[in-house]
């Protein structure tokens, strides 16, 4: 089979160098393993994510000498299907109507844990697991509401745990294992659709992975966590399962995660500083070896 490989940044802001790490391990991948290159604009928040962005994003890519084909494929497109998977969640009952902002969240939390004296769970990204309990009073009154899927409900209807294959480098923050056991129960009841747009990056990027049929899914560390989501997701819409490689992330000095909000260190401010792709390269410390995990064997 032909593998097809992605990159699919959200046009919310402006390419860092932790992107071109996660662009160039797919498209030289999809290159030297005689496969497909595609690109997708995760562009579901319609109001952050501007043609400018877009445009810039596009072109900071080319000038890394990345192609790929056409169309490329944008999320904010493809309402409706996100709409009919969640339909088709709605018929098997496993979401449920939610509208508690966030603050309304941690203050319920909040309160549980000052009266018990006890740590309330939370989501392997930190946040509280949805208190769907403690807010069952505003909960009732939502009908302009996002959609949470019911993480109980959901595993009692699969019959076996699932896993998936992931390739190395396998570093210290994951098990060095290509077989791995998802434990989707350590998140709370996740959002599968939001208010705002009718969908989320975990109902969207399951569903999409499939359409584009993505062979390999090659992305940061940082979402090493959500993966156990997508595959119960696929497995409850019947989606193929990529195999996945969560790459090294790239760090300031100080250790802490590149992000989109630290403009000095956007592709578009160092080519305005005269840095060269090739100087990008050496900036990211490309090398074949993060390749060699995903790569078979000459
Ligand atoms: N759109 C996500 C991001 O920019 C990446 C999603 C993925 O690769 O699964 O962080």
């Amino acid at each position: 089979m032909q593998p097809v490989f992605r990159f699919a940044p959200s046009p919310n802001g402006a390419l860092h160098l932790g992107h071109a790490l996660s662009a160039l391990l797919n498209f030289e991948a999809a290159r030297r393993m005689g496969g497909r290159f595609l690109l997708r604009l995760e562009d579901i928040d319609t109001v952050r994510c501007t043609s400018d962005k877009i445009d810039q994003m596009l072109d900071d890519l080319r000038w890394l000498g990345l192609e790929w084909e056409d169309p490329v494929m944008r999320q904010s497109s493809r309402f409706a299907l996100y709409a009919a998977a969640l339909e088709k969640l709605k018929g098997k009952n496993l979401v449920y109507p939610s509208l508690a902002s966030r603050k309304a969240i941690q203050t319920a939390v909040d309160g549980w844990q000052e009266q018990t004296g006890q740590e309330w769970p939370k989501d392997p990204d930190g946040a509280p697991h949805f208190p769907r309990a403690l807010l069952a009073d505003l909960e009732k009154q939502g009908t302009d509401a996002g959609w949470r899927l019911d993480m109980k409900k959901a595993l009692a209807c699969l019959p076996d745990q699932s896993h998936w294959s992931e390739t190395g480098p396998l570093g210290s923050h994951y098990p060095a294992a290509s077989n791995i056991a998802a434990r989707p129960e350590e998140w709370g009841d996740v959002m599968l659709a939001r208010k705002d747009c009718g969908t989320s990056y975990h109902l969207s990027v399951v569903i999409d992975d499939a359409a584009q049929g993505i062979t390999h899914v090659v992305r940061g560390q940082d979402l090493y966590a959500a993966t156990p989501v997508h595959r119960l997701l696929q497995d409850l819409l019947g989606l193929p399962d990529p195999i996945y490689h969560h790459h090294r992330l790239l760090t300031d000095l100080g250790g802490d995660k590149l992000s989109k909000s630290r403009g000095d260190l956007s592709l578009k401010a160092l080519r305005q500083d005269g840095v060269t792709p090739d100087d990008i390269r050496r900036l990211i410390g490309w090398s074949d070896d993060d390749l060699m995990a995903f790569m078979p064997l000459p």
